[in-house]
Formats: structure tokens, C-alpha cells, sequence
């Protein structure tokens, strides 16, 4: 550990999701999956630890998301609470306590520590003036309000926040703002709040993290020094809002506290609802805290909500804040607006049982340092090229091979050469080094690490062939099975952090409970000589092409629906006389045949009855219909267009189709079969 402190016991916390939508990969990867890898291994270790989540169910976008759908912000933050519940715990994300920041222990607990500190003197009082819309009468809180971004000119800007070039604005920043509510234009109005005095603890924050929490990982360092450097500001901790928090102060109505004031309270809220000891894992400096949040909350984790700890003075700070940074999904930033993300619930009913290749492929991709990419290929190729190949092959064979020479039962009284010995002796190492990455909060090292475990069983039984000589030899196969049997053994526990429904299956193949962590690679050996193993089944199963490209499909399909909501329908065009139009010779026909015109990518080759005679057509819509399908279609032709050659071939005419904003072509055809050269009036 970093960090030489005698700590007897662990409170660690994951990053409150908003209750206005479902959890995606991008929360998984940046939050969930290695903060439940590493509550999962202090356990293992036999540590006191306590893993705290819960839904953050106030602020503005709740109470947007309940207007725009008609209901009361409570139904909101209901549907998605039990909605992503259920998603952690089919995930595999064992979180000793899942609260809610509605909950009445969270009311109280909040509104006591903002009134601790409102007794003390520690807020500042201010009057300023603020957006209000006269139409709706109430003042707009940050996402109430749009407008023009001063910095970058996105014109949907909104009034906390930019979300195109990620500046942090103040509504009266906006230009041209606008009321989200009625539309209307906002009117300045005097308005009273609280603030935090940031400013005050600059030298406390200092010296707390640039000096004592060097070993911060260095992309949260590197923000916190910048966000220092710039200089701190008082933060307003109350809004005027109707959802919330109320402000535990008389005579102050219609305003709660801010949500990033009320939801790191809310990690204090779920633990007391989980234990009488919650002061223990609070107040005693002996606790070590640490907060898995995303990059996007780290102001809030690491200067904001300690500063509120360290007005407040009885409780811990955390000792340290791993963020991750962002993962993005197929080249383009994850988007609750635009659907461009993998959502958990919907990939739990899309691929049953596959939650540790998921776990896997997001840990081991994990955006640790530096953003990162989530591709469909990457994750079909991380499954069959080392879950199945590497870590599924090397069970598999280790098992059957023991099935197959001595009915199920580990070999007795083994042999071992000095080979097997050295394989043998180095398997602690693995969980050595495994500690080693995880106490530092490299999780894809330590994947890396326990899959080498897996390359090493995978190396031993290729370099000693037990296939090959057990007709000769099978003493020599009982020694070599034994020592695979051994590191099938030690990768069960091993592997219980980041794929905890895989070590299941495993230990239930080796016909064992559990194996402990601290006897990963004993030197007797875990499975005793005559133990009798189950039937294996695999362990892993291909993901096969059709699979990865329905989720392509998918992700296809939202980019189609965004393009066509963004991109407006084209601008009307000048107006042209009747005679103009009556020159135009517009007819039903019937589509004879059709046939891909060669070497290109569009083209088609249309033989058409007219009514008149029977012409061919050459039309750009290759890559919206095959020609199989057009035979005996009516389409509408416009007859008299001047020939023209393409491609070598003359095309007399053109039929008609509408294109959406997607590009999507569509026929224009007559609202019922009709005779071929009806003319269009
Ligand atoms: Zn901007």
C-alpha cells in the first residue's frame, strides 16, 4: 500500500448513478466493474470493508425527464432506482447496501449536516439575480435553461454546463437564453442563496492533496492541481427548485439544497441504513475511505464534498480517489441523448450468462489512464481469443485429460519433476503480483497477471504433451495432471474478483466450495490426491458474427435516427408556373426486370413497361434494394427527361423516390395497382 497507515477497515463507495436513466458501459467501466473487483478482493483478503451505492435521485434533469413524460419526478426516480438495482446485482456488482437519496434516513441526514454547518457560520449568504420565467413563475435552475455557448456558439447549450465543448457556464453566460419550460425568454430576479466558501480552505486543499496524496493517480492529481491553481470560488449549495432536499432554514420556501451537495452526503445516509457501526467506518481515523467515481465527478470528490467533511470536522477523508476517465463506443462519446451506448439492462437480455465477458472485456480495456474505446469486434475478440482460447482451453483440457486417464479423480502420490515443481512453486507469485496491481489500482495489470496464470497451465501441458506419452508413461501424465489440476485450482480464486461467475462454475467443476485467496499456490497443493472432480462442461463459448453484428445494427439504427432528427428538411424550392409542371410528362410503370449494373455500387438497370413501350432505366438505388425484389413493382416515372448514357447504357427517363434525412430511399408508388401509363396530374 502506498500509504503506510495502519487502516483497520475500509469504506469503499461507487459514484451515486442519476436515477433519470439506465446504467451503461460506459458507468461500468469508469466505476462499477473496478470498484467491485476491488471490494471483492479486500473481502477475499478477509478485510472489515463495507461497498456503498445507491441512486442520486434530486436535481434538475429528474424533474425535466417527469414533465416531459407527465408524471411526478417520484415515478422517475422509481422506475430507474429498481431498474439499475436490478441490473448491478444481475451483474455480478455486490454492493453491501443500494440506497436512495429519497430515502428519509438521506433527508435527515443531509438536512442536519447542511444545518451543522449553517449554525457555525460557514455559509455565505448572497442575494443575486437570476433567470426567471414570468410565464411558468419560477426561477431556472441550470438545465432549466438553454442558450448560445459563449465559448463554442453550440446554440443548445445548457445553463450549468456546455455539453458540446464541456465548459463550465453560468446561466448568465448564455446567450439568447431560452426557458426549457415555457419557451419563453427568461427575466433577471433578485434571489437568495447559501454558498460554500471554497476559497476559505484553499490552504487545507493544498496541502491535503498536493502535498500529502502524491500518490493520487496522476490524471486526478494533475485535475485537482489545475482546478488549485486556478483559484477556488464560493459554490451556491441551494437552488430554487420544488424537488429535493428543502433548506432546513425557517422561513426560506421553494428552495432545496443543491444536488451536489445533498449526494455525497448520500454514501453517509446508505451506510447508517447498513450498520449500527456507521460511525466506525465515518469518524475513526482509522478508516480508510475511497471514492470510484468517473472523471467527470472528481471536483466534487476531491475538493468539494472533503471540504464539506472537513467544515463539518468529525469524519474522514478519503484516501484516495482512483478516476477513471471516459470510454467511449466505437469511435464516438457515449450519449444517454443520442442512445449511442451499450446499456446494461438490455446487454444482460442480449447475451444470457455472458456477464464476466463483459466484466472482462471492460476491465481489461479499461480507460485507467487515458479515454478509451469500446468496439463490438474487440469484444468478440478478447472472448474467443483468450476467455475461450487461453482460460476455457486450458480447463477444459486439464479436465477431460483427467477424466479420460483417471475417471474424474486427481492423481495420487505424484511424482513431480523439477519442472512441475517450478510450476508449482511460482503459482503464489501470481497472486503476489495480482496484490501488488490492485492495492495500486492498476486493474488491467492484474487481469493481465491472473490470465497469465491460465498461459502458464496452457504452456506446461503443451511442453510436456500428457497425450503423447501416457501409454508409456502414466505416472509421468498423474504428475502432470496434477499440477494442472493445481493451477485450475488456483485460477478459481484468483480469477473471483473480476470474473466472479466464472470462479463459481470453475470451483463447482473441481467439485470444491470455494478456495480461499490466501491459499492460492500453497505448497501442499489444494486438491488432495483421490479428490473426485465433476464433469466439466465449457467454460466459455464462442460469440459468433451474427451476434456482434445485431449490436452493430443496432448502434446503426440510433445514428440513423439522430441524423435525421438533427438534420433539417431541405429548403423549400423557387416556385415554378403550371405550364412549367405541365411540361413534365409523370406516369405509372411496372418494373419488367432489374439487374446490378457491373462495377458499380449504386446502379441499377431497369427494364420498365410504360404503357407507352418498354424502356430502360438506369437508377442509383443499388445499395437500398436488390434486384431480386423489384420485379412487378409500380413505380412513377418521369417519361420525358432527356436520355442520357451512364455507364454505356442509355437511360430513358427516371423514376421517382422520396429520401429521408437518413438518406433512406423510398418508391413513390400509386395508393393502388393502377394501369401502366396513368399519368400523374
Ligand atoms: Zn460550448
Amino acid at each position: 500500500m502506498s500509504n503506510m497507515k495502519n487502516y483497520k477497515r475500509n469504506l469503499i463507495t461507487a459514484a451515486l448513478p442519476y436515477a433519470n436513466g439506465p446504467v451503461h458501459i460506459g458507468h461500468l467501466a469508469g466505476v462499477y466493474v473496478p470498484a467491485d473487483i476491488y471490494s471483492r478482493y479486500l473481502r477475499l483478503k478477509g478485510e472489515d470493508i463495507v461497498f456503498i451505492c445507491g441512486s442520486d435521485e434530486h436535481g434538475v434533469p429528474i424533474t425535466i425527464k417527469a414533465r416531459q413524460e407527465g408524471v411526478s419526478p417520484q415515478e422517475i426516480v422509481d422506475r430507474y432506482h429498481s431498474m439499475n438495482k436490478d441490473s448491478f446485482e444481475r451483474f455480478g456488482i455486490q454492493f453491501d447496501i443500494y440506497h436512495r437519496t429519497s430515502s428519509p434516513t438521506h433527508h435527515k441526514t443531509a438536512s442536519e449536516f447542511f444545518r451543522t454547518l449553517y449554525d457555525r457560520g460557514d455559509f455565505i449568504e448572497n442575494e443575486t439575480e437570476q433567470y426567471f420565467d414570468p410565464e411558468a413563475g419560477q426561477f431556472l435552475a441550470d438545465r432549466y435553461i438553454t442558450g448560445t455557448c459563449p465559448k463554442c456558439s453550440y446554440d443548445r447549450a445548457y445553463g450549468d454546463q456546455c455539453e458540446q465543448c464541456g465548459s463550465s457556464l453560468a446561466a448568465t453566460d448564455l446567450i439568447n437564453p431560452r426557458s426549457t419550460i415555457s419557451g419563453s425568454k427568461p427575466v433577471l430576479k433578485k434571489t437568495r442563496h447559501w454558498y460554500l466558501p471554497l476559497d476559505r480552505y484553499e490552504g487545507f486543499l493544498k496541502r491535503w492533496i498536493l502535498e500529502e496524496n502524491k500518490h493520487w493517480k496522476p490524471n486526478v492529481y494533475g485535475q485537482c492541481k489545475s482546478w488549485l491553481d486556478g483559484g477556488l470560488e464560493a459554490r451556491a449549495v441551494t437552488r430554487d427548485l420544488d424537488w429535493g432536499i428543502p433548506v432546513p432554514i425557517e422561513g426560506v420556501e421553494g428552495k432545496v439544497l443543491y444536488v451536489w451537495f445533498d449526494a455525497p452526503i448520500g454514501y453517509i445516509s446508505a451506510t447508517k441504513d447498513l450498520t449500527d457501526r456507521w460511525e466506525d467506518y465515518w469518524k475513526r481515523q482509522d478508516t480508510r475511505m475511497i471514492h470510484f467515481i468517473g472523471k467527470d465527478n472528481i471536483v466534487f470528490h476531491c475538493i468539494i464534498f472533503p471540504v464539506m467533511l472537513k467544515a463539518e470536522g468529525s469524519y474522514v477523508l478519503p484516501e484516495n480517489v482512483p478516476a477513471n476517465e471516459f470510454l467511449n463506443l466505437e469511435g464516438d462519446k457515449i450519449s444517454t441523448s443520442r442512445n449511442w451506448a451499450v446499456w446494461l439492462h438490455e446487454y444482460l437480455e442480449d447475451f444470457p450468462g455472458k456477464q464476466d465477458v463483459l466484466r472482462y472485456v471492460l476491465c481489461a480495456n479499461a480507460p485507467e489512464a487515458k479515454d478509451n474505446d469500446f468496439t463490438w469486434k474487440d469484444f468478440q475478440a478478447r472472448n474467443n481469443n483468450e476467455l475461450v482460447a487461453i482460460l476455457g482451453n486450458f480447463v477444459n483440457r486439464a479436465l477431460v485429460l483427467t477424466h479420460k486417464y483417471f475417471k474424474g479423480k486427481v492423481p495420487a502420490a505424484p511424482v513431480c519433476d523439477e519442472y512441475d515443481r517450478e510450476v508449482l512453486g511460482s503459482i503464489a507469485g501470481y497472486r503476489e503480483r495480482v496484490e501488488d496491481h490492485l492495492d495500486h489500482f492498476r486493474f488491467r495489470e492484474a487481469l493481465k497477471e491472473a490470465m497469465n496464470l491460465a498461459r502458464l497451465g496452457n504452456k506446461h501441458l503443451a511442453d510436456t504433451e500428457p497425450w503423447n506419452i501416457y501409454k508409456t508413461d502414466p505416472e509421468r501424465v498423474g504428475s502432470i495432471l496434477y499440477v494442472s489440476l493445481q493451477i485450475c485450482a488456483g485460477l478459481s480464486a484468483l480469477i473471483e474478483p473480476f470474473l466472479p461467475f466464472t470462479s463459481r462454475k470453475l470451483a463447482g467443476f473441481l467439485n470444491v466450495d470455494r478456495i480461499a485467496w490466501k491459499d492460492i499456490g500453497k505448497e501442499e497443493g489444494f486438491l488432495a490426491g483421490e479428490h473426485e472432480i465433476a464433469t466439466p462442461e465449457l467454460l466459455f463459448e464462442k460469440i459468433e458474427d451474427e451476434a456482434i453484428r445485431i449490436q452493430l445494427d443496432k448502434l446503426e439504427n440510433s445514428k440513423k435516427i439522430n441524423q435525421m432528427e438533427k438534420s433539417p428538411v431541405p429548403a423549400a424550392k423557387g416556385d415554378i408556373s403550371y405550364d412549367d409542371f405541365s411540361r413534365m410528362d409523370i406516369r405509372i410503370a411496372r418494373i419488367l426486370s432489374a439487374e446490378r449494373v457491373p462495377k458499380t455500387d449504386k446502379l441499377i438497370q431497369l427494364e420498365l413497361d410504360t404503357g407507352l413501350d418498354k424502356r430502360t432505366v438506369v437508377s442509383g438505388i443499388a445499395e437500398h434494394f436488390t434486384p431480386e425484389e423489384l420485379p412487378g413493382k409500380q413505380v412513377t416515372i418521369l417519361a420525358n427527361l432527356q436520355p442520357r448514357t451512364i455507364r454505356g447504357i442509355e437511360s430513358h427517363g427516371m423514376v421517382l423516390l422520396a429520401e429521408d434525412a437518413s438518406g433512406k430511399l423510398i418508391f413513390v408508388t400509386p395508393d393502388q395497382e393502377t394501369g401502366e401509363g396513368s399519368v400523374v396530374l
